[in-house]
């Protein structure tokens, strides 16, 4: 046996640094420099989310700066070279865009796939009635939400209704200060007492997340519903909108408020719908200013994530594949030996461990704000149900993407098991025969109305995401 001698400190901190896997704050790794590029990076993407809140809005903003940057509509019969961009759009509801490779699909796609919806209250196909002189919206929540935290803040409406000689029309009311905006109210704590008793989860009802739209009656010195009826003479005056039209409309509630900086020293942007939007704004900037692609890349941009992915503009949907068949083909490739070469990068939030709630955690394998994007192996519920599990040589070539660029990266679990869990869309390109594996940033308040991420982890996954783009 040697000697047993005491090593100094100095001798501790080099074999930790060496043995130690330990995540930094990105700021201590880099530059202090990096701040600008973070900050405008940051500024970009708070214009980008208050102006595009819904799935279609999303669609409809990317494809206009897609356009702006020279990408155009996929054509089959044209022939293609590397470096041409293009777009397909499924229903307004999904994008991709692609950018042809210098070696084209040969050792398969680069993909980066996101989703653009997020959680909300969406209309009844009937919603309107008045009850006791006044007139409120039914809903439907839609996603995972705590029903409590849609009581009692300003909401606007955004969507689509198609009118009867088929003429669509977009609507968005309440995000403008000299407009009116909406709300779901929530009883006072004097008369709580009953209310306070219940769980959380049954203290708001679904069916109670009724929003308020309106009180002044239809002149008129008798008949009933007329605070309805001149709500609905109100819209029809506008927008011709009759209450049968309203069966033929896609209307969602969402917070009415803007992306604001969180803390004194603005490190953090406060929003609705971060998830997943701070992961579809990177893509697509990745896509735009990587300058090299080598393999043709794509980058998916897809709806019903937050509702199980299902119908034809969910991740389930034939249309990606279908795309990449495309791709395949006029690359001169059989698209069955392209899936299984392509690598793809499922962009999506992760939960931020949160020191307020720190026993549902596990402090080892969970993702920290300002530590930079996180890898998440698997997602799924207790016992990894319903994952999609990364292969450990799929992490290997993350880690060499990673460390090529210098990003700083960690891993994250969401949550502790057995603590409940979640899904991305990783599994359904996975099921594709493609190499996938979640990479995103770390989400405080995930579904709330008002969720917060790191103006330095939404950067970092823009380089990131490059990086991936940029490797062959
Ligand atoms: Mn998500
Ligand atoms: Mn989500």
């Amino acid at each position: 046996m040697d000697d047993f001698i005491l090593n100094d400190k100095e001798t501790v901190k080099k074999l930790k640094d060496k043995l130690f896997f330990d995540n930094k704050n990105i700021l201590l790794l880099r530059n202090e420099e990096i701040l600008d590029e973070v900050n405008k990076f940051a500024e970009r993407y708070k214009k980008f989310i208050d102006k595009a809140k819904t799935e279609r809005e999303v669609v409809r903003e990317i494809l206009r700066i897609s356009e702006k940057v020279g990408f155009k509509k996929f054509d089959k019969s044209r022939r293609y070279v590397p470096g041409d961009k293009v777009y397909k759009v499924s229903r307004d509801k999904n994008i991709a865009l692609a950018i042809i490779g210098e070696k084209g699909a040969e050792n398969g796609f680069k993909l980066i796939v996101s989703h653009v919806d997020s959680p909300r209250l969406d209309l009844k196909p009937s919603p309107l009635y008045e009850k006791n002189e006044l007139a409120l919206f039914k809903t439907h929540y839609y996603g995972g939400i705590k029903k409590y935290q849609w009581t009692a803040i300003p909401l606007a409406l955004h969507g689509r209704i198609v009118l009867k000689k088929g003429s669509e029309l977009d609507l968005i009311i309440g995000e403008n200060e000299d407009e009116p905006c909406f709300c779901v109210t929530d009883l006072l704590p004097h008369l709580a007492h009953d209310q306070m008793n219940k769980s959380m989860n049954k203290a708001i009802n679904g069916e109670d997340l009724n929003i308020l739209v309106g009180g002044i009656p239809f002149k008129s010195d008798k008949g009933s519903e007329l605070v309805k009826l001149n709500i609905l003479n109100i819209l029809n005056k506008k927008y011709k909108i009759t209450e049968h039209d309203f069966v033929f409309a896609e209307f969602e509630m969402v917070p009415a408020f803007k992306a604001r900086d969180v803390g004194f020293d603005s490190n953090f942007i406060g929003a609705y719908g971060h998830d997943d939007r701070c992961c579809a704004f990177p893509a697509m900037y990745a896509m735009f200013e990587t300058i090299v692609q080598p393999s043709t890349s794509v980058a998916f941009f897809v709806d019903k994530e937050e509702i199980g992915s299902e119908g034809n503009t969910g991740m389930k949907s034939t249309f990606l594949k279908h795309f990449l068949a495309d791709l395949a083909e006029i690359s001169g490739v059989k698209n069955r030996q392209v899936l299984s070469k392509s690598k793809c990068v499922s962009a999506d939030v992760n939960a931020a461990f949160d020191p307020n709630y720190s026993e549902n955690f596990d402090p080892l394998n969970s993702s920290y704000v300002n530590k930079g994007v996180v890898l998440s192996k698997y997602t799924g519920f207790a016992g990894k149900a319903g994952a999609s599990d990364a292969s450990a040589e799929f992490l290997s070539y993350m880690r060499m993407v990673f460390e090529t660029d210098d990003i700083t990266w960690q891993v994250g679990e969401l949550g502790k098991v057995d603590n409940g869990g979640g899904g991305t869309i990783a599994k359904y390109v996975a099921n594709l025969d493609i190499d996938t594996v979640d990479v995103g940033i770390p989400v405080l308040s995930m579904h709330s109305p008002f969720e917060v991420i790191s103006k330095l982890d939404l950067f970092e996954l823009f380089r990131a995401l490059g990086a991936f783009l940029a490797t062959y």
